[in-house]
Formats: C-alpha cells, sequence, structure tokens
C-alpha cells in the first residue's frame, strides 16, 4: 500500500498535469459510472490528505474549490490501487508520480512517438481515465473512487488524524499527535497505524520511527512522555519530507548503510520508484529494520525481531528499542536521537 508520501507526490503529479484544464472522464470498466458527470469540467487541481486523494472538478477554473458547485472524487488506492500515467514527453516523469512505475498499456508496442497516447486504448480493468491536453491518467484497482461534494469531503477529513506532510506553523497538528498518543492505553505499533492519530503513515515508517526512536513497539502510548511524542512526530516530518521529495523511503544514516546491507523479502512490497537508478539507495540499505527480521541489527548486532501488531507485521531490534516508558528518559537513554537525515546524492526529482 503506497504510504502518506507516495499521495502527496501524486497529488502534485495530478497539479503539474491537470490543474486548471478542461477534461476528459470516463469509466472503461464501468464501475464507476459517475465519471460521466465529470466529463468536460475543469479539473482545479489535487489534495492529498494522508492516504487520500482528492480531485476537485468544477464548470469553470476561476471556481473557488470550496463552492458548493465543486466535485470532488476522492480515491483510496488501498493495497491494489495504482495510477498510470502516459502523454506527451515531459508531461510525466515516471519517477516523479510514486504510483507503480509508468506503463503505457497492453498496446505499448504498437505506440509510435509520444503524441500517440491520445490513441491509447484503455485496458478494461481501468475504473477511471482522465485525459486533458497533453496527456492522460488511468486509474486501476482503488479501493475508494467516488464523488462528495465539499460536506462528504469534510467528513472525510473529520476521520483522519494529523498529516506530518501538511503544513503545521502553529504546531496544531504536532499537538493534535502527542494528545492522541498520550492519551491511549493501546501500544505504539498499534497507534502509529491508525489514521486517526496519525494520517499518512504505513508499516515501513512505522517500523522504521519506531527504531530511530529507540522504542519499544508495545509501549502503551499513554507510557510516552510528551517530549518524546513531539521528537517521533518532527522525526516523522523529517522523515516524510524526505519520502514526498525523492519518492523513497529512507531512514538510514549514510554510515550505516554498508553495515549488515541485507534484507529479507517474500514479496515485492518494499520496491520503490527508482529501484532501478543505480544513484539512489538500494531498498537492502535503506532501513533499519524493516524486512530485516533474522538479520543482524546494524547497530548492535542483534537478531531483527517481526511479530503481528495491529494486523501488520512490526519488525523491531529487541535491544536498541527497549525504552519502555516515561521513566526512561529520553535524552539520558538516546543522546544522539532523533537522527537527522541527510540530504540524498543526487537532486531530487521533481
Ligand atoms: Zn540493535
Amino acid at each position: 500500500m503506497p504510504e502518506g508520501h507516495t499521495v502527496h507526490r501524486l497529488a502534485a503529479a495530478f497539479d503539474r498535469a491537470f490543474a486548471g484544464q478542461r477534461v476528459r472522464t470516463s469509466s472503461p470498466q464501468g464501475r464507476f459510472s459517475e465519471a460521466a458527470q465529470l466529463d468536460g469540467m475543469v479539473l482545479l487541481g489535487a489534495e492529498a490528505v494522508g492516504k487520500h486523494l482528492f480531485l476537485p472538478f468544477a464548470p469553470a477554473a476561476d471556481v473557488d474549490p470550496g463552492a458548493p458547485v465543486v466535485r470532488h472524487v476522492h480515491i483510496h488506492l488501498g493495497l491494489y490501487g495504482s495510477w498510470t500515467f502516459a502523454g506527451d514527453p515531459g508531461f510525466a516523469d515516471a519517477h516523479a508520480i510514486g504510483a507503480p512505475r509508468l506503463r503505457m498499456g497492453e498496446r505499448e508496442e504498437e505506440l509510435d512517438g509520444a503524441a500517440d497516447w491520445r490513441r491509447l486504448v484503455p485496458r478494461p480493468t481501468v475504473r477511471l481515465r482522465i485525459a486533458g491536453a497533453h496527456g492522460l491518467a488511468d486509474l486501476t484497482g482503488p479501493t475508494a473512487c467516488e464523488i462528495l461534494d465539499a460536506q462528504g469531503r469534510q467528513a472525510v477529513l473529520d476521520r483522519l488524524g494529523p498529516d506530518p506532510l501538511r503544513p503545521d506553523p502553529g504546531g496544531r497538528e504536532r499537538r493534535r499527535f502527542v494528545e492522541a498518543v498520550r492519551r491511549s492505553r493501546t501500544t505504539i505499533g498499534a497507534l502509529l497505524m491508525n489514521q486517526k492519530v496519525v494520517a499518512g503513515i504505513g508499516n515501513i515508517y512505522r517500523a522504521e520511527l519506531l527504531f530511530r526512536a529507540r522504542l519499544d513497539p508495545f509501549v502503551p502510548g499513554r507510557d510516552l512522555t510528551a517530549g518524546m511524542c513531539e521528537e517521533m512526530w518532527e522525526d516523522l516530518v523529517a522523515l516524510m519530507a524526505y519520502g514526498a521529495r525523492t519518492g523513497r523511503i529512507v531512514t538510514t544514516q549514510p554510515a550505516h548503510r554498508d553495515v549488515e546491507a541485507r534484507i529479507v523479502e517474500r514479496s515485492r512490497g518494499t520496491r520503490q520508484n527508482g529501484d532501478e537508478d543505480p544513484e539512489v539507495v538500494p531498498r537492502e540499505k535503506s532501513f533499519y529494520v524493516y524486512h530485516r527480521q533474522t538479520l543482524p541489527c546494524r547497530l548492535c548486532g542483534t537478531t531483527v525481531r517481526s511479530g503481528d501488531l495491529a494486523a501488520r507485521t512490526v519488525f523491531w531490534c529487541p535491544r536498541c528499542q527497549s525504552v519502555r516508558s516515561r521513566r526512561a528518559s529520553w535524552t539520558r537513554e538516546n543522546p544522539a536521537a532523533p537522527w537527522a537525515l541527510e540530504a540524498p546524492a543526487r537532486a531530487p526529482a521533481g
């Protein structure tokens, strides 16, 4: 499942590709027949909140996105959803999309030159096609794809906790996170997967954030100090900003990347955009604990463990992640944490 940074990249890609344009919409699969209501409207832009994407459609480009006439397409990709882009040269950089890599569709081999995207026949599984002046986007396999009015959009937002990738000048979002964690008896590992506590993070960020905080995943939220929660939030903001900028989750400090650079993969689940690019940090060097169960911890050599927590596998180092309660002072136990992320070696895409 894409984590929040990917959805924010998608929103940015939609903005670049379609914002302010009158677009054609259709549902080749037929399961989103409401697409006909949007055909010929203007796509005002795109908005990401957590793992949710909103595409506001209006009769004209100068309509306020909050106006009652605006129709918001609400999309959640879930486990299997993806967007595929095709278009003129420069329309959508595959690395900038965040969704699975650029696929031109089943007739790709028949295409001759970039201008031919207009003749691209959608696959029968395409739930929603949006076509603009310079390219198109095909949505397949989403968990949610629906049209909402302003109230419906707000109702979705009201169910979501703070999103570390949204601007938070007054620190209000951070306070919401800290309070939600500290009033709960639930384990911090489960709280981090609850989209009402924090919106947009998934299994990779959960495991890596807890490692960087040296926190035992099974500690109840209410045992953590406000300072620990604030530090965790700030670390999450930095990690996800890096992900949104580069399209990749990388949580290791450079000095630790070549130590025990291995990973245990049973599926393609940890593949990220740009994995084929020799200049990016490869995924076996990107994580401290995610999919590193049974391997030695990069820092202390203890075997990394895995277990079930909130319906997903959590990975942790039992020695490094020994902070169990408020009595274990953050600064005493972890003078260096949270660690700063270094900028990527190459200029980030987008
Ligand atoms: Zn360790």
